[in-house]
């Protein structure tokens, strides 16, 4: 398996580094550009052509399903209030369930909507044998109590990972579904061939939904029943972490999720590192991430804002809704 992620890996490479040519000669021969005092600006981690790549496998197992005379898994989107952001990563979530031969509802809502209705709903979905994911689009409006709703949704259908129960099989070791986020990037790492195991590895935010459900799938142990724990030596660091930019140059592998663009420098990056920025901020009208550009020119390799960590996330919701639709069937 390793050896498939690396031949991946210097396809991408080769996809998308032609121009980096001795940058791929590096990867093959283990050479270290910064040890012999030659910079080559980071590889970038495609996250767009891997989670294609990775939907692709997807709809191959959907359809071999269906061929087998099951349903086909079913996603349902609850879509809360107006929020532009939120209708795009919405849209853009269906769309992917479409092409990737998943069903996908809409259930959009008005901003002022009860949470008496909002939890009816869930309580609808959950017993809908067609529906084997529920999604409801975070952020909501401050008057519902988001605790309560993510509580309300089936932990066997909730595939953003988001139920207490969900969260617990997962810091246990036995995870039912991996959160999409964090699972989307250790995808990231994997099949590019960046291995986690003994690594020192920083994150820096901590929220329930990227940074803090990172770390916890980084330091778990690899076993067959977690084959994505990453095994690492992990420092979760937030808006209190004292000196962050020399807790960040400890790390191999550097992973950003923290909402403000920019925040991770060149300076604060050990050189040759791996980073991932999972940042999604607005700035001057333009998508962009956490992660200075000026990172390019000491790390590794980097993930793109857009173009990175975000389809990633994508095609890890497509995983658990075809997992979700595997385990109901028994
Ligand atoms: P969040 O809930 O606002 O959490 C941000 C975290 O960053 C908090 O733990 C906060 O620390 C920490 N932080 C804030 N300022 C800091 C600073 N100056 N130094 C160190 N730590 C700091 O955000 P989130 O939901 O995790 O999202 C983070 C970013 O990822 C956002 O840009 C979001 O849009 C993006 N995102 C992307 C995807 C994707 O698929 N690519 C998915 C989800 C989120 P405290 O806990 O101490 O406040």
């Amino acid at each position: 398996m390793k050896l498939e992620w690396r031949a991946f890996a210097l396809r991408v490479i080769e996809a998308q580094g032609v121009s980096h040519p001795r940058r791929a000669h590096a990867h093959r021969s283990g050479w270290n550009s910064e040890q012999h005092g030659v910079h080559v600006p980071a590889i970038r981690l495609d996250g767009k052509l891997l989670a294609q790549t990775i939907r692709g496998e997807i709809a191959a197992r959907v359809a071999e399903r269906v061929a087998d005379g099951k349903h086909a898994p079913g996603l349902a989107a609850i879509l809360v209030g107006d929020n532009p952001a939120s209708h795009v990563y919405v849209r853009n979530k269906r769309k992917a369930c479409e092409e990737a031969g998943i069903r996908s509802w809409l259930f959009p809502l008005a901003a002022n909507v009860s949470q008496r209705d909002l939890l009816n709903l869930i309580a609808e979905l959950n017993a809908n044998p067609e529906v084997h994911g529920i999604l409801v689009q975070l952020p909501l409006p401050p008057h519902l109590d988001e605790k309560a709703v993510i509580d309300a949704v089936d932990p066997t259908i909730d595939v953003d990972c988001f139920h207490p129960e969900n969260v617990g099989l997962l810091a246990a070791g036995y995870p039912r579904f991996y959160p999409c986020t964090p699972h989307g990037c250790l995808q990231m790492l994997r099949r590019t061939g960046v291995e986690t195991a003994g690594k020192e590895v920083v994150v820096v935010g901590r929220s329930n939904i990227v940074g803090k459900p990172l770390a916890m799938m980084l330091v778990l142990k690899r076993t067959e029943m977690n084959p994505m724990g990453g095994d690492a030596t992990v420092t979760l660091a937030h808006s209190q972490t004292k000196n962050l930019a020399e807790v960040c140059r400890r790390a191999e592998i550097l992973i950003a999720a923290v909402g403000v663009p920019g925040l991770i420098t060149a300076g604060m990056v050990r050189p040759g590192a791996v980073v991932l920025d999972v940042g999604m901020n607005t700035l001057d009208g333009k998508l962009v991430g956490d992660v200075h550009p000026g990172v390019a020119e000491v790390a590794d390799s980097l993930s793109p804002v857009p173009g990175g960590v975000g389809p990633m996330t994508i095609a890890m919701l497509l995983e658990n809704t075809l997992r979700a639709a595997e385990m109901l069937d028994g």
